[in-house]
């Protein structure tokens, strides 16, 4: 009970390692890799009936984001890697005494742990995209539109660049004892991390106790269930982070490595538009091939498609306008 106690009651704040906090920051960042890779597992086995999923997998994530820290933010006072970690959120008050977050500082922590990745995600799309067309030489015709491109393009790596010197800001301060913020985002909110006192796990015997007794109640077995699908989730996250770094470590010995397939036989579609462009069914004026699906074009017909569609014309597989490469036949 003393070592709980040192955690709650003390004036002096414990602080987690940079070790772990810089852990728990990388850790972060898998999970919506760590999504998105099994969404499109999922997707793969009908992808030209499920494919345009693909284009909303921001949203999807988003979503799954929210109520997967919720349930972490309600339980823990963590974000999901936080509670990982064994760490948890307090608020701090003149950099000494603690206490837990207010109702208003949980919504607001929820918010920026949801909201920040997603906007940023979006932006920096944005940013490439209308950096794409710029080196396409379009330019928009009305003149606000074209304020609006450059405050995008340039605010983007203004705004990103002051932030990531924010956080090493943070991190040197936080270091040398001179703040207890471990990011600039809380620091915002003025809430830090400190450890977690330790969970008391319903133990088997005492489950058999229960079972023996008659006393094993509907809230026990939701009490189990959640706990088997939180480890669940922290132990499978955990694996995908090690195999990522396994394949980088180990890239010429992938222990995942399947044999390489035969090349696939050319389906009639195909051998309907050989020599032609299948959009404008004429010969090919600046050869393209999309590489998502294998199929070539012109140029100037499948750009406009790809940047509408966000998909192959012929397959429907997803593609982006990354996916388009030029061909030099002649
Ligand atoms: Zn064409």
């Amino acid at each position: 009970m003393a070592e709980t106690g040192a955690h709650l009651t003390g004036t002096t704040l414990i602080k987690p390692s940079i070790f772990e906090i810089i852990a728990q920051e990388s850790f972060a960042a898998t999970v919506e890799p760590a999504f998105k890779k099994i969404l499109s597992f999922i997707v793969s086995f009908n992808i030209e009936r499920y494919g345009h999923i693909l284009r909303w997998e921001d949203e999807a994530f988003l979503i799954f984001n929210t109520i997967l820290q919720r349930h972490y933010s309600n339980k823990y006072s963590a974000s999901f890697s936080e509670a990982f970690y064994g760490l948890k959120r307090i608020a701090v008050i003149d950099s000494k005494v603690e206490r837990d977050l207010s109702k208003e500082q949980k919504k607001l922590s929820l918010m920026l742990i949801v909201l920040f990745p997603y906007i940023k995600n979006k932006l920096s799309r944005l940013s490439n995209e209308y950096k794409l067309e710029q080196a396409d030489g379009y330019t928009p015709k009305s003149r606000w539109q074209k304020l609006y491109r450059i405050c995008i393009i340039k605010g983007y790596s203004i705004f990103f660049m002051i932030y990531e010197f924010l956080v090493l800001y943070n991190y040197i301060l936080y270091v040398s004892g001179k703040s207890t913020y471990t990011s600039p985002l809380l620091r915002l909110l003025s809430i830090s991390l400190t450890y977690a006192k330790p969970e008391a796990a319903i133990t088997i015997s005492d489950l058999l106790r229960k079972i023996k007794d008659n006393s094993f109640g509907i809230s026990d077995s939701i009490d189990i269930l959640q706990r088997m699908m939180t480890t669940g989730l922290e132990f499978g996250a955990f694996f995908l982070q090690f195999l990522s770094w396994w394949s980088e470590e180990h890239y010429f010995t992938n222990l995942l490595a399947l044999p390489t397939p035969p090349p696939p036989t050319i389906p009639e579609t195909a051998k309907r538009y050989k020599g032609i462009c299948p959009i404008c069914c004429e010969a090919f004026r600046v050869h393209t091939v999309l590489s998502v699906s294998g199929y070539a074009f012109c140029y100037q017909c499948i750009l406009p498609v790809i940047r509408r569609d966000k998909k192959c014309p012929v397959t429907n597989y997803p593609a982006k306008e990354d996916d388009l490469i030029r061909l030099y036949l002649d």
